[in-house]
């Protein structure tokens, strides 16, 4: 996997942009690794479609470019959570794309849904009520997907709720079901009873509307074996190039995070370092400070647990991680070897997003969502 990051070579252009705009850091995302990782997930799940799962903002990476780059690819359709999101995404892809809401219809979002042609996913028998309704008071046949669930008690209809909508087909009046939909719980862990059991439940489920194309993997679920890809896969961090599976990550990098120190100093044994003096330096040390912290996307847990990497060298966090600014112990390094403006690596070559999770104990779905609005971006064209 690390022999793909191409991304040394457009670094030393990108920095010095990013510091021209008084940025610390370089965010770049890489639109060609973007467009692999489709690819792949479309071999995977041959015989399926692949759609693109953009909310927030794309797990963080701009939803605008994302989703254009996935469109040239060949993908037309695109989730997304809330109707907000799907809304400010339409006027950035051509009219065939189609725009799917996940977290269902919110009452009151009727009217908009149907101006910007959003097909919502149907939760609950409410929503399906109010969509029915909407379609009858407009005169038109709308689309939405109806959504099933198989295990994970959080979003869609229970199956009794289910099967009373296919005994029941007028509810559905004025809707064009699209897909029968189901969202996996475990499917990153491949050996978890529950897939199989929700697998079971979904089959059940999708014998009601046999004639309904079925969609329920997620990244995890494409990885499940073919049973799983039904018609329609719909993957979001595997794109992005996060692990979909604990058995490893067949994806390539996305994201690369570089930040630059603005100042060194060296401390004598015996000083303290960081908010709340949690380190003590227990013999003399050389530090630099770096311009990002928690309210870049770095999360304070990575305290005292994480590093960053500098021309093949780790360089340990000492201390607390601030709102805009981390510590690191470069006595490892000759003195005068890092200087201000100088970027060390945080997500790169030597550090995946699943390790700096790891570090965080998160998932990387939270570090890149959380990467925040003060790095400079820069995107790689596909
Ligand atoms: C977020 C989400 C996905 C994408 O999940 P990944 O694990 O990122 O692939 C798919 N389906 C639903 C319902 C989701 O909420």
């Amino acid at each position: 996997m690390r022999e793909h990051h191409p991304l040394e070579t457009v670094s030393d252009t990108a920095t010095r942009l990013a510091l021209s705009e008084g940025r610390a850091g370089l965010l770049t995302i890489d639109l060609g690794a973007l467009v692999w990782n489709y690819d792949r997930l479309r071999q995977v799940a041959e015989g399926a479609r692949v759609a693109a799962v953009v909310k927030a903002d794309a797990y963080g990476l701009g939803a605008e470019r994302v989703a254009g780059t996935l469109y040239d690819a060949g993908c037309r359709d695109f989730f997304v959570a809330l109707t907000t999101e799907a809304v400010a995404l339409r006027p950035n892809l051509p009219s065939d794309a189609r725009l799917y809401v996940l977290n269902g219809l919110l009452p009151g979002a009727e009217a908009l849904a149907v101006t910007h042609d959003l097909i919502p996913v149907l939760n609950s028998p409410e929503q399906v009520a109010r969509w029915s309704a909407t379609a009858q008071q407009t005169g038109r046949t709308l689309k939405a997907v109806a959504q099933v669930d198989t295990g994970m008690s959080r979003l869609g209809m229970q199956p009794d709720q289910l099967r009373t909508l296919a005994a029941e087909p007028q509810r559905l009046e004025g809707i064009d079901l699209t897909h029968l939909m189901s969202h996996l719980a475990c499917a990153d862990e491949p050996q978890h009873p529950a897939n199989a059991d929700q697998f079971r439940i979904m089959t059940e489920m999708s014998a009601l509307f046999p004639h309904l194309p079925v969609s329920f993997a997620n990244s995890g679920g494409a990885f499940l074996g073919q049973s799983y890809h039904k018609a329609l896969v719909r993957p979001g961090i595997a794109l992005y190039g996060g692990a979909p599976s604990t058995d490893g990550n067949p994806m390539r990098p996305v994201v690369t995070l570089e930040v630059a120190v603005i100042q060194t100093r060296e401390v004598l044994a015996g000083t303290r370092i960081g908010y709340g003096g949690t380190v003590v330096a227990d013999q003399p040390l050389r530090l630099a400070t770096l311009l990002a912290g928690y309210a870049d996307g770095l999360p304070r847990a990575l305290s005292h647990h994480a590093g960053v990497w500098w021309q093949g060298v780790r360089l340990p966090f000492i201390g607390r991680v601030s709102m805009d600014s981390i510590i690191i112990d470069i006595s490892a390094l000759p003195q005068g070897a890092l200087n201000p403006g100088d970027f060390v690596e945080l997500i790169g070559p030597n550090q995946s997003i699943d390790d700096l999770a790891a570090d965080a104990g998160t998932i990387s779905y939270e570090i890149l969502t959380a990467l925040g609005s003060r790095y400079y971006r820069h995107y790689v064209e596909a």
